[in-house]
């Protein structure tokens, strides 16, 4: 075993639920949210996230998803890219043989992230604030399996999204999913939007959500 297997890093939480978006939703999933955050964005549910911390090994995290008896885990934040320690806990996650989530916002280079990992990439938009902290070339780093999710706000940043996933022939690159803002964007809307302008993206809405509200730890 290596010495950087004993790596730290600064949780946030720990929990089990129900993954709430992208291919996986529905599917039961151990979660691992990493705490601190480079971005500010609007809409933002987890911003305890932000200076809440524990530090915890590799070791011990892996060992609290074997008790959890699920396969999926989903690494996420905060922006769990910012601390140098999650590449070596993701590689560790998938030799004991987890299937692997990792949620960032796309503002760090994901060219660290084992190969085995599904990335789901966050492309800011103009609602969020952030949108200017895109890195574009993440894409190049893009496989089959990985996902590019944009949260929409309201119509205008429903069309700026359209043109970039038409400016960029987004879905040559991966499954793009467009994603309504919990309270912001009412997803009937965003799902006609979607339907009337023939846009090659898949619809989602925040499944935790649905069923359970906007709580933490769910
Ligand atoms: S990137 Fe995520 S955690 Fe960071 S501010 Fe935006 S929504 Fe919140």
């Amino acid at each position: 075993m290596s010495s950087s297997y004993n790596s730290i890093c600064s949780i946030s939480e720990t929990f089990v639920s129900l993954q709430g978006e992208g291919a996986w939703a529905g599917w039961p999933c151990f979660f691992i949210r990493l705490s601190g955050c480079n971005l500010r964005c609007s809409y933002c549910d987890t911003r305890y996230a932000y200076t809440e911390l524990e530090k915890r090994d590799i070791p011990g995290l892996i060992a609290e998803w074997r008790q959890s008896r699920i396969r999926l885990v989903e690494v996420t934040g905060g922006e769990p890219l910012l601390q140098p320690a999650t590449p070596i806990l993701l590689k560790a996650l998938v030799n004991e043989g987890a299937r692997v989530l990792l949620e960032t916002n796309g503002s760090l280079p994901v060219s660290s992230v084992p190969r085995e990992v599904i990335k789901i990439l966050d492309r800011k938009t103009p609602g969020s604030g952030m949108e200017k902290f895109w890195l574009e070339d993440n894409l190049c780093w893009l496989n089959q399996g990985d996902q590019l999710k944009f949260v929409i706000t309201d119509r205008e940043d429903y069309r700026w999204a359209r043109e970039e996933v038409l400016r960029l022939c987004l879905w040559h690159y991966t499954e793009v999913l467009f994603s309504p803002a919990w309270n912001s964007l009412a997803p009937s809307d965003l799902a006609s939007w979607i339907v009337a302008d023939r846009l090659p993206v898949r619809f989602q809405v925040q499944l935790h959500k649905v069923l359970w509200g906007d709580k933490r730890g769910i």
